[in-house]
Order: C-alpha cells, then sequence, then structure tokens
C-alpha cells in the first residue's frame, strides 16, 4: 500500500493539476500514471533507493527498466539479485573509494561534482575495460546541504580541459536537485538557470559532441516544472513507490 501524500505533495499536485496519481495506487499503476505525462523525449528513472527488491520487482513487471540508487552498496546488491536489462543510474552523493565497486555495471553516474571524482571513474572504468557514462552535478538550489559544482567552478573545471583526456568516462549532460520548498516560481527558475547553463555548455564545449544532451532534473515533488524547463530525465521515487523509511 502506498502511504498517503504529504501535504506539500497535495498542494502541489493541485496546483499544477497533474491529478493522475491517486492515493493507494499499486507501483504499476503510478508508473503509468507518471509514464501518460511523459514527452517522449523524457526518460524516468524510477529512484528505488531504501525501497526493497520486491518493490523493483513489481516495477520491472510493469516494464520499468532504470532505476536510481543512492548508496553503493544498496545498489550492488540490487543489482545482484535483479535481471540484467535494467540500467543502474547512480544519484547519490559519491565517495571516490566506492567508485571501483560499480564501475562494471553502472549505466549512468549522476552526482559527479570534482574533476577528481570523474578522474577517479575514469581510472576505474579503464580497469573495468568500459566506458561509463557521467553528468555532471550542479548546485542550483539555495540550501548548503546540497552538492554540486557551481556555474563558475563548472566552467572552470571544462576550460582547463583535462577532462577531455578521460577516455573512459562520458560526459552526458548535466543534473541538478531544486530547493526544497512551496514557492513554484522558485523551483522554475532555478530549473531554468540550469537549463540555460546547460545550452552554454553545449555550444561552448560540446558542440561537437553528441553524447552531451541529458538533463537530469526533477523529482516527485516537481518533476513536471523541471519537463517545462527541458528536462530529459526525471527521478521519481516516492511517487511511485511511496514514502522511504530511512
Ligand atoms: C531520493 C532522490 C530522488 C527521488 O526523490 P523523490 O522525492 O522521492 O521522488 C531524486 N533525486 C535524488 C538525487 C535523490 O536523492
Amino acid at each position: 500500500m502506498i502511504p498517503p501524500l504529504s501535504a506539500r505533495r497535495k498542494r502541489f499536485i493541485k496546483q499544477l493539476a497533474v491529478t493522475e496519481v491517486s492515493l493507494n495506487m499499486s507501483i504499476a499503476d503510478n508508473i503509468k500514471a507518471i509514464r501518460s505525462v511523459l514527452p517522449e523525449h523524457v526518460r524516468l528513472v524510477a529512484v528505488s533507493k531504501f525501497h526493497p527488491v520486491g518493490s523493483i520487482t513489481e516495477a520491472y513487471q510493469a516494464g520499468q527498466r532504470i532505476f536510481g540508487e543512492s548508496k553503493v552498496q544498496e545498489m550492488t546488491a540490487k543489482y545482484e539479485s535483479l535481471p540484467k536489462d535494467i540500467e543502474w543510474h547512480f544519484i547519490g552523493h559519491l565517495q571516490s573509494n566506492k567508485v571501483k565497486y560499480m564501475v562494471p555495471y553502472v549505466s549512468m553516474i549522476h552526482g559527479i561534482d570534482s574533476y577528481k571524482l570523474l578522474a577517479e571513474v575514469d581510472k576505474q572504468a579503464r580497469k573495468a575495460g568500459r566506458k561509463v557514462n557521467c553528468l555532471l552535478q550542479i548546485h542550483i538550489a539555495t540550501e548548503e546541504s546540497k552538492f554540486g559544482f557551481d556555474f563558475q567552478e563548472c566552467r572552470r573545471m571544462l576550460e582547463e580541459g583535462q577532462w577531455k583526456e578521460l577516455e573512459y568516462v562520458t560526459v552526458c549532460g548535466l543534473m541538478g536537485m531544486a530547493t526544497f520548498t512551496d514557492r513554484t516560481e522558485q523551483i522554475r527558475d532555478e530549473f531554468n538557470s540550469l537549463s540555460s547553463f546547460f545550452n552554454e555548455l553545449k555550444n561552448t564545449y560540446f558542440k561537437d559532441i553528441p553524447s552531451f544532451k541529458e538533463l537530469s532534473m526533477g523529482m516527485s515533488d516537481d518533476y513536471p516544472l523541471a519537463i517545462e524547463a527541458g528536462s530529459t530525465l526525471v527521478r521519481v521515487g516516492s511517487r511511485i513507490f511511496g514514502e522511504r523509511n530511512y
């Protein structure tokens, strides 16, 4: 059973009239409802962190193939026990010493927040003999706690150019999280700022690099706004699987 929606989410849904997802729907129903409102160019990352393998299996049986996790150990255990056509996206804060455990199988790492981390992924990916897709995480929220490059740091890193020599990572785009707030205008501004920054980088550093095409933004409470702002990957957890028990 899916627990009741938070007051914040109820207000949000009312505000945007994205009503398909209602109380007590199954995981499969939630996935169908979300899919029905996603434009064709937007992919759904089902964020399964803290949810059991059984819940992932339900989503898998509903056709979902991309899952997001935020702890390396948890993701690796799930990878080992679930079908191998699942694409695992790592969306959490990544410590350098954990990179090696997931490079053999991970589909995309969303949270690259330093050159050092990108270089570590490259090093481990080389050892594993496969290229790993990465997104640069950009800090767009007003909260201190969220990780990521600020715009200037990111420009500086790209300008320095060392990243171009990393043969085992593909920089596929950007990821960001909006401030946790009810203020729709603020969330929209933050997503738009990330979207503009993506276009700036695309035109400056990635002109001839077609793989730079992903904009990972939008979660359960704000994914419709993120889509309006140009998201290509929405990361939705509680709206599919219910609230998490940490
Ligand atoms: C947990 C998490 C999500 C999913 O959050 P919901 O609000 O449950 O949809 C998305 N992105 C990141 C980076 C997360 O850590």
